[in-house]
């Protein structure tokens, strides 16, 4: 175990997606100071890891925006008031101190003391679901990747594409027009994205713009320091292919699990946190949850429903990290940002 670093804040938000961005912001404001933890190594929670490239049409007052896009404005708007991040690491352990703080440890070793704790978790932490293939480990983020931080890198380039899900569908799509040759391989000859999207695949398989390696799934890689030079495939009567590919990226989606925080005593229903949706109080004083964990009647799994609750949880956290101070409320039109 590497050795443990202490941090001290006064709110500590665990999960970097859209509801704990904005909470840093709505923090900031009430001059409230934050550390973030997140497992994966960028933030943007969902809209970077799932879906970067794909517009968003219901944030208001934005008819059409990138949710990458969405999360750099976000990181920008909240940057004056310096959060401090702790990417790769998840939160794994809970303890509450007798006057009344939290510490939480991530799987990292760092030790977070604060006052109170943000929970805007999405649907638990991110991982993928890794095909079973020897030694690739040695390959991911270097030719093998989950998820497409930027399409430019695939430009003319071999790319082949594991899975028959919405994700493999329409990222086969999107490639298939700037890739060098692009290879859809699924263990069936029928995919469950959108009826749409299948009869787009259909007319750009037909154009030779999509080859459509099916019924094959993944049985092994092969390269060196990283960088891939074949994947091979196997049907169903053990026949093997090889495919030549500088990419390989397999989208079986993505194993997202509350994991330790379903420890913590919180009132958990169905892997979401209950809480009062007055003012996103869970069942643990001091700890709030907000986003797509955070539940309630008639909730709605929305940006926008976890941008209202960051500032609803964030001005009740005024008074534990401000116990002497009475709140007053300002517009920012009137306080400014600073
Ligand atoms: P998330 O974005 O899920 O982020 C949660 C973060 O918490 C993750 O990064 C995760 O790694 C981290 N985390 C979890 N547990 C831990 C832990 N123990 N330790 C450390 N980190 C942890 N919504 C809209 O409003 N409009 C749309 O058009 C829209 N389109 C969508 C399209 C797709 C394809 C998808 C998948 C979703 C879409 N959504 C849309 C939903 C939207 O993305 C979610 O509502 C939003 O991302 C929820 O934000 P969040 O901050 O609550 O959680």
């Amino acid at each position: 175990m590497t050795n443990q670093n202490n941090f001290q804040t006064d709110l500590l938000i665990i999960g970097a997606g859209p509801a704990g961005l904005f909470a840093i912001f709505e923090a900031g404001m009430l001059k409230i100071k934050c550390h973030l933890i997140d497992t994966l190594e960028h933030i943007g929670g969902q809209c970077n890891a799932l879906y970067p490239e794909k517009p968003i049409y219901d944030i208001p007052a934005h008819p059409k925006i990138l949710a990458s896009e969405l999360i750099d404005n976000l990181a920008e708007q909240t940057k004056v008031f310096n959060p401090v991040y702790h990417l790769g690491q998840r939160a794994d352990r809970l303890e509450k101190n007798a006057d009344g703080s939290f510490a939480i440890t991530t799987s990292k070793n760092n030790k977070i003391t604060a006052k109170a704790i943000i929970i805007a978790a999405g649907c638990g932490a991110f991982g993928p679901n890794r095909p079973p293939l020897a030694k690739i480990e040695e390959y991911e983020g270097k030719s093998v990747f989950y998820s497409i931080p930027s399409k430019a890198k695939f430009a003319d380039k071999n790319v082949v594409i594991a899975g028959g899900g919405d994700s493999a569908v329409d990222w086969a799509i999107s490639l298939a027009e700037i890739c060098k040759k692009l290879y859809l391989v699924h263990r069936r000859d029928k995919f469950r994205s959108s009826p749409e999207s299948a009869e787009r695949l259909k007319k750009l398989a037909a154009e030779g713009k999509i080859e459509l390696v099916v019924p094959y799934q993944l049985e092994g890689i092969d390269g060196s320091d990283g960088n891939l030079s074949k994947v091979i495939v196997k049907d169903f009567q053990n026949n093997l292919r090889e495919i030549t590919t500088d990419y390989l990226l397999p989208f079986y989606g993505l194993a997202m699990e509350l994991g330790p925080i379903a420890n913590w005593g919180l009132n958990l229903n169905r892997n979401l946190i209950e809480v009062d949706a007055s003012n996103m109080g869970t069942s643990i004083e001091g700890i709030y949850a907000i986003g797509d964990i955070a539940n309630y009647k008639n909730k709605l799994k929305l940006i926008l429903t976890g941008f209202n609750e960051a500032a609803l949880a964030c001005h009740d956290i005024y008074s534990l990290v401000f116990p002497n101070t009475p709140f007053h409320f300002e517009y920012s039109t009137s306080k400014g940002v600073s």
